[in-house]
């Protein structure tokens, strides 16, 4: 893959510069920025602002079939920078649409570079799908950057909770007795989630934030507020869980006379359904390029991420590359130091690569996209 060999500076550089310069989720003005001038000076034409998202593009070339999309991902964590490592999986997005073009150029089929804004705070994925964005594709693809090489991994479910106690203030000494306390019964919340998850199938997680547990000490609180998130193996799981969640609530609620309010988040995350012939292929290209990647791990662990929505609507892969030794826990200053290594830049091209070769394998043979298709159909 001399393409990517040839842009090694390029890309370390464009990396490292959205590395360096962290925006969080639907402000990554700089990044989508930085991300389609690359792939217009190469060649593509680019759709910026897409899905009526301001920071999400579309750099496309080609036109034929199969039509193959390699997605970017490029925001960060608050307070952590990138300490999920976007920055790798948005340059190597960008990395592989342009070492594609001479497949494209020679045998036909089209690349599209899909910017997804806000994965982390957003699950924007889910809106852009219903505004079309992944419309008459054929294949998705991704790499994220972890602590093993593996081409396919396991995500849940998920859906975010904004939660609101409003109780009664009162001077917490003077008259208690006059306080409906709200604070105790998001602290009564907890406890019921954490009795709760006693008995919950394995893999549902259940966590989350106090984000208002009131203002002084000698005041009885009259509102608190958290953010929580209720993770499932499955969406109809998802859906008995967050009822259950939902009850913990109405029973602090009821205990502590405080008046409830939630609202569940926007976008939800599907789970992952990873293509095995693509994966296959993804991990064959990986291995050529010295990175034993085996097809699945049974120690790996797992959040959620919107590509599992990408995943049920398109055939796709969303396979890590390593950039840190095992250990090394996403959303960690460690993680955020990883992304900016140079084993971070080494991942981020050999994935490029490995993506590239895995569109010339998809151009080059119509046979396996009917392959990696009825695979798709079949396990729906
Ligand atoms: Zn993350
Ligand atoms: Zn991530």
């Amino acid at each position: 893959m001399s393409e990517i060999d040839a842009r090694r500076e390029q890309l370390s550089e464009l990396s490292l510069k959205i590395h360096s310069n962290p925006e969080l989720g639907l402000e990554e003005i700089k990044a989508a920025a930085w991300l389609t001038q690359y792939l217009e000076e190469n060649g593509f034409s680019i759709e910026r602002g897409i899905c009526q998202l301001p920071t999400a593009f579309r750099g496309s070339y080609g036109a034929g079939k199969p039509a193959i999309a390699v997605i970017a991902e490029y925001d960060a964590l608050p307070n952590l920078g990138h300490a999920c490592g976007h920055n790798i999986i948005a340059t190597c997005a960008v990395g592989a649409g342009v070492a594609s073009k001479p497949a494209i150029d020679q045998l036909g089929g089209s690349i599209t570079v899909i910017g997804t804004p806000s994965e982390e705070l957003h699950a924007c994925k889910a809106k852009m799908i219903e505004r079309g964005a992944f419309n008459d594709l054929d294949i998705a693809m991704m790499v994220h950057p972890g602590t093993h090489d593996v081409a396919t991994t396991p995500a849940l479910a998920c859906q975010t909770l904004e939660v609101e106690f409003f109780g009664q203030a009162a001077h917490a000494a003077a008259q208690p007795e006059t306080g409906i306390n709200a604070l105790e019964a998001m602290l009564q919340s907890f406890a019921a989630i954490n009795s709760l998850r006693q008995h919950t199938k394995d893999k549902a997680r259940i966590h989350g934030i106090i984000t208002d547990g009131g203002k002084a000490h000698n005041v009885v609180p009259a509102h608190s507020a958290g953010i929580f998130s209720v993770r499932a193996e499955d969406d109809t799981y998802l859906d008995e869980l967050k009822q259950r969640v939902i009850n913990c609530f109405i029973g602090a609620a009821t205990a502590s006379g405080a008046r409830l309010q939630y609202k569940w988040g926007d976008n939800r995350c599907s789970p992952l359904r990873s293509n095995m012939t693509l994966a296959q292929l993804f991990s064959q290209n990986m291995q050529s390029l010295g990175r034993k990647t085996p097809l699945s791990d049974p120690q790996q662990t797992f959040g959620s991420t919107d590509m599992g929505n990408v995943s049920q609507v398109v055939p796709s892969i969303h396979p890590f590359v390593a950039i840190a030794p095992p250990g090394i826990a996403h959303h960690s200053p460690q993680f955020a130091l990883a992304a900016a290594s140079e084993a971070g830049t080494q991942g981020l091209l050999d994935a490029a690569k490995a993506l590239a070769m895995t569109v010339v394998d998809l151009v080059a043979d119509p046979a396996i996209v009917g392959k990696i298709k009825e695979e798709f159909e079949q396990t729906k």
